[in-house]
């Protein structure tokens, strides 16, 4: 279906599939796909290497927001679709593991981080015809934004997914750190001051916990047509 260069955005909580649903949407219906929460990892990683977060996540918030001033954290764009980089490296494999993923959080309540990602986003949005999923994208980043969904699912599905997930990849995780890094992301992501993770009032709300891609997909192309008018 063709449809314009409109923005959708997709919240919600850890693991709720936000990233599998937008990269199907994107792909549906011609638009570029972007993980905020990429550069949210990609900052967490440069701390960690550069000795400014310590094992109980104290962050040295003047000396990382400096070394923000010259840190080029950006997409790249392949066949394979979007990759995070540090310059020339391609950091998409370290962003994912439990390392960074148990300090995410907070590094994603410090308010420099937030406007960091924030301004690059923003350049994004300018042309439009995006699929933007994260936790802040329609109640902060893109309030203007055409779509807004804000996907929840049971935590026992989620930790799954995410479980699932990691062993695809190789990884060897545990259930209980799985589901203990899930529940603490959730928290501090929704009692932060800046930018909480919420609903936007126009969100709509998708619990897919118990659907398949299929008839995600078919419920957000109803939405799409729903709100801009627009016949199969
Ligand atoms: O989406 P993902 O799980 O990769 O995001 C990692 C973390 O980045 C989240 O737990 C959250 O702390 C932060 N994040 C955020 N705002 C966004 C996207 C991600 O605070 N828009």
């Amino acid at each position: 279906m063709q449809i314009p260069k409109i923005i959708i955005a997709i919240d919600g909580y850890s693991s709720t599939g936000k990233s599998t649903l937008a990269k199907m949407v994107a792909r549906e219906f011609s638009l570029l796909y972007l993980d905020s929460g990429a550069l949210y990892r990609g900052v967490t990683l440069f701390a960690q290497e550069n000795g400014l977060i310590d094992a109980d996540s104290n962050i040295d918030v003047p000396a990382l927001t400096e070394a923000m001033k010259t840190l080029d954290l950006h997409f790249g764009f392949t066949e394979e679709g979007s990759r995070t980089f540090i310059g020339e490296r391609c950091i998409e494999k370290e962003i994912r593991g439990m390392k960074v993923s148990s300090q995410v959080s907070p590094i994603s309540a410090v308010a420099e981080v937030r406007a960091f990602v924030d301004e690059r986003l923003h350049e994004f949005g300018k042309s439009g015809g995006i699929v933007m999923d994260g936790r802040d994208i329609g109640s902060t980043v893109f309030p203007q934004a055409e779509i807004k969904i804000f996907l929840t699912a049971s935590e026992e599905v989620r930790a799954q997914r995410r479980y699932d997930e990691m062993v695809m990849k190789g990884g060897n995780p545990d259930m209980e750190a799985v589901r203990k890094n899930l529940r603490e992301r959730d928290y501090i992501d929704s009692h932060r001051e800046v930018s909480p993770l919420r609903r936007a009032a126009d969100a709509f709300v998708l619990d897919n916990s118990g659907m398949t891609m299929g008839e995600e997909l078919a419920w957000v192309r109803g939405l799409i047509q729903g709100k801009l008018g627009l016949l199969d």
